[in-house]
């Protein structure tokens, strides 16, 4: 049997998520499946950047258009939605997420002492994509980005940026991309003139880009005349297991809207100094991640993501109490679990299973019901016998503690 890989089809056999024509090509529709993993990747995502200091926000989907005049979107963002009036203002659907979180550094003034402030939302943003371009998950009208706006001082962008490359090597590791490549793109050395900010903090900031990627022993190259004229910034490429090359995370330096929205800190000898912005997204929209996730896994989902870990399956009628005990006590355990209750075949049951690439099958007959255990079988069809409920239970949760990729 052929391998499915394909994200829409792997999303339809195990329920993840559909496109409604009545909602709308583009705007695709989370089913309860779904929402599980997506809940488990942002829920991971947002631990590991609360436990490394960003300070997470909401804001809403909807602004005035002079807003994004004021950060020049308006003007050089081609895929925003047409305005919408109210009152006698226009008002626009979100492309961005960055001047609303500059509204929040700008809310009141800010010391020294409180750089780097890390701005974090997992922000819904809404970008018209032509009709023929949408695909799926991976390319959508809606999608929510794992965007950071780091404000920091400009002797702060070393450290900095340092730490956003430790974020990215561990979330990379956990979902287990490892091989990627980051890709630096510099000034045009030839014309100096067209950069913002001053010669030494770019040479600084790129120089830093630079380091930061040798200290870690990243492979990565440079690319001279890439770089936006407001900054210097970093990319990496991902392969997933089917060979396969994607832009995932990206941190990029901004000189211009500091400028822009006049944005100001005081500084230990109480003189005014901006701050640079770092934009920071480590999975870029939630949506595409998922559905490279879901091709990368090809639908076998490490355990901790799988939306059902555990199936139970009774081999007759007479087993279903005790199945439902054990799927009972799996719950508790805090394991996602469910019973085949249908009257099936054991073997038809386990191939219904594996089908939906559940990590872990209970079988439960006369003899696991009288030695009080459960028999483990893994979607591979490797068979681990009969083993104490508790124990298997203790040995799932570990492995969903600690993210493992194997089962
Ligand atoms: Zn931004």
């Amino acid at each position: 049997m052929d391998q499915i890989t394909d994200h829409k089809k792997i999303g339809q056999i195990q329920d993840l998520f559909l496109i409604s024509q009545e909602v709308g090509s583009g705007f695709p529709i989370f089913a309860p499946n779904g929402l599980i993993i997506r809940e488990e990747i942002e829920n991971y995502i947002t631990q590991e950047k609360k436990r490394r200091g960003y300070l997470f926000v909401w804001t809403p989907h909807v602004a005035k258009s002079e807003l994004y005049k004021k950060s020049g979107h308006w003007q050089k963002f081609e895929a925003m939605f047409p305005p919408i009036k109210l009152d006698e203002e226009e008002y626009v659907l979100k492309p961005m997420n960055c001047p609303h979180h500059f509204q929040i550094y700008l809310n009141r003034p800010r010391s020294y002492r409180e750089l780097p402030l890390r701005i974090a939302e997992n922000g819904t943003v809404y970008r018209y994509e032509k009709s023929g371009e949408v695909n799926g998950l991976l390319r959508v009208r809606s999608l929510s980005i794992d965007d950071t706006h780091t404000f920091l001082r400009h002797e702060q962008i070393a450290d900095e940026i340092d730490e956003v490359l430790d974020l990215v090597e561990a979330v990379f590791k956990t979902f287990g991309f490892s091989d990627y490549r980051a890709q630096i793109s510099l000034r045009d050395p030839k014309n100096p003139k067209k950069y913002l900010g001053g010669e030494s903090t770019w040479k600084g900031a790129e120089e830093a880009l630079i380091a930061a990627a040798k200290k870690r022993k990243m492979k990565s190259s440079t690319v001279e005349g890439e770089a936006a004229f407001y900054g210097p910034k970093i990319d990496f490429m991902v392969k997933d297991s089917l060979g396969r090359e994607w832009q995932l995370a990206t941190c990029q330096l901004d000189f211009n809207q500091p400028e822009n929205f006049d944005m100001e800190y005081v500084n230990e000898k109480g003189e005014k100094e901006r701050p640079a912005i770092l934009h920071i997204a480590i999975l870029g929209s939630i949506e595409r991640f998922m559905g490279i996730l879901i091709e990368h896994f090809a639908g076998s989902f490490p355990v901790w993501l799988a939306p059902v870990q555990v199936k139970v399956l009774p081999i007759s009628e007479k087993n279903s109490e005790y199945a439902s005990m054990v799927n009972a006590k799996l719950k508790e355990e805090g394991i996602r679990s469910e019973v085949d209750e249908r009257s099936e075949t054991l073997q038809a049951k386990i191939r219904d299973a594996q089908t939906l690439k559940i990590p872990y099958m209970l079988i439960i007959g006369d003899k696991e019901e009288s030695a009080n255990k459960v028999a483990v079988r893994l979607r591979d069809g490797k068979d681990l016998g009969q083993v104490a409920l508790k124990d298997f239970a203790d040995g799932v949760n570990k492995k969903i503690a600690k993210k493992e990729l194997s089962l």
